[in-house]
């Protein structure tokens, strides 16, 4: 049933302030991005307002601040950290942690909120969170990564666990941060608790196919998207911003499938080869030298250049705020598959889409990850193991099942793929909203 909305409703107030006028402390680009999307779903979907505000800020923000001693001993830094919970509706909390400079509170948020669609249109028992702390990981070495991998863990340790919230990779980790994690809980609890964190090594209960999951989601629906634009993948042109484990799997399956990936880039340069690039090649590259500058057999290229090159396919699987109203009307790709999470602005969505170009939005193309995630979740907690090709045909199973549920919302209602993605989110969530109740 819809209420009125009143005056002091959201609809009309600033979006990113309270009823009452208040800025909020999350308030960021990035969180004004997810709201901005959450909106503007709301607006379509007719959401009851009280549903609608509900979803616009978290349930549970942990903002911790904790000391950091370097490997000189002598100089010690403050360090901020943060675990956010966007809503605990659909299950135990589940997200990444993501270590960068400029990671801030409303960047957490944000993508918490994301996690909380995502879920939902891969039908996990799970409710969105996200973490992150405010460092660059690159200058670090690994007994200084540890030590501060663990002191974060002891500051959040309150809010993680199985039944709670688990953690896993993201910008900035990867699976030796979630074995000192899970370490690092489990010596609290006295016994081993594989269940806490997932995208862990296996030797330690982690999954067969999760370091690969997010980049063969990615791939899945890429393949999915070209067949609704009637482009075969044998000789498909590919560009990949960001050649980490999203960009990096992306790009390598990508090719298997067929597709001549010509560019790859990470946060230093880009390469270009328009005869197409040998990805083994270039890993083996990466490996030995960490960069993709100086790899003999291509062209340099810049991070911008590389979204605006002749490709049919644009994977940008970096960081968010990449395709914006400035260089969106130079894009010449014809689809878009976001590996990255909050890659393309509002203001881009506008003209992508009057440009004709087809947009898969992270919502579904990067589902992969937590789908895998859950997966691994479930063999911690049976001590089970699956087989890898079980792994991955669910995987494929339930990222071309998600995939044709948002095609088919975004035909019937005539609206995009992203729209359609957050409409039914939204609308799983808001259900399960309704039938919860309010406590008390
Ligand atoms: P990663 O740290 O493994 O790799 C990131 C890559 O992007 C690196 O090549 C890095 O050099 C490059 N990069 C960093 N900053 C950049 C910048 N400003 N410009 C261009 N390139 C830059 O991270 P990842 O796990 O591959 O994550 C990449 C994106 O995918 C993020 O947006 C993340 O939230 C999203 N994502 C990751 C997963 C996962 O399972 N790891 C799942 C879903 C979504």
């Amino acid at each position: 049933m819809l209420t009125e909305m009143t005056s002091q409703s959201w609809g009309m107030a600033p979006s990113t302030h309270t009823p009452l006028g208040q800025p909020l402390e999350w308030d960021t680009p990035m969180y004004k991005l997810a709201v901005g999307q959450l909106d503007a779903a709301a607006q379509v979907m007719n959401l009851q307002p009280n549903i609608w505000h509900r979803m616009r800020t978290p349930q549970r923000a942990l903002l911790v601040s904790f000391p950091f001693r370097r490997d000189d001993y002598d100089t010690v830094e403050t360090v901020f950290g943060y675990r956010v919970m966007h809503m605990n509706t659909m299950g135990p909390g589940k997200g990444g942690i993501r270590y960068a400079a400029n990671v801030d509170l409303g960047e957490v948020t944000a993508l918490a909120m994301w996690m909380t669609w995502k879920c939902a249109v891969m039908k996990l028992p799970f409710s969105g969170a996200k973490g992150g702390l405010r460092i660059d990981p690159t200058h670090l070495s690994a007994a200084e990564l540890q030590r501060l991998t663990r002191r974060f863990t002891a500051e959040i340790i309150d809010v993680i666990g199985p039944e709670m919230d688990i953690p896993a990779p993201d910008l900035g980790t990867n699976e030796q941060v979630m074995a000192w994690i899970m370490d690092t809980y489990s010596a609290q609890k006295g016994h081993a608790v594989p269940g806490v964190v997932t995208g862990k090594p296996i030797e330690i209960g982690g999954s067969l196919g999760r370091k690969e999951a997010t980049g063969r989601g990615v791939v899945t629906c890429m393949l999915e998207a070209l067949r609704m634009i009637d482009l075969d993948v044998a000789g498909t042109t590919v560009a990949v911003q960001g050649f980490g484990n999203v960009g990096s799997v992306s790009a390598r399956l990508a090719a298997r499938a067929g597709a001549k990936v010509v560019a790859v880039s990470d946060v230093h340069s880009g390469i270009y080869n328009p005869g197409g690039l040998s990805l083994p090649d270039v890993e083996a590259w990466v490996a030995e030298h960490r960069w993709l500058e100086g790899y003999p057999h291509a062209d340099p290229i810049s991070n911008t250049e590389i979204l605006e090159l002749l490709v049919d396919v644009l994977i940008p699987a970096a960081v968010e705020n990449q395709i914006t109203a400035e260089n969106a009307p130079h894009v010449k790709a014809r689809l878009i598959v976001e590996g990255a999470n909050g890659p393309t602005t509002m203001e881009a969505d506008e003209i992508l889409a009057s440009n004709d170009v087809l947009v898969v939005p992270d919502v579904v193309a990067n589902a992969g990850g937590v789908t895998v995630s859950y997966f691994e979740w479930l063999q911690s907690r049976q001590q089970f193991m699956w087989s890898e090709d079980e792994v991955n045909s669910q995987l494929e199973r339930l990222m071309k099942e998600a995939f044709a549920s948002v095609a088919a919302t975004s035909k019937e209602r005539g609206v995009s793929l992203r729209m359609a993605a957050l409409i039914l989110g939204i609308t799983r969530v808001a259900e399960a909203k309704r039938r919860r109740g309010v406590f008390p």
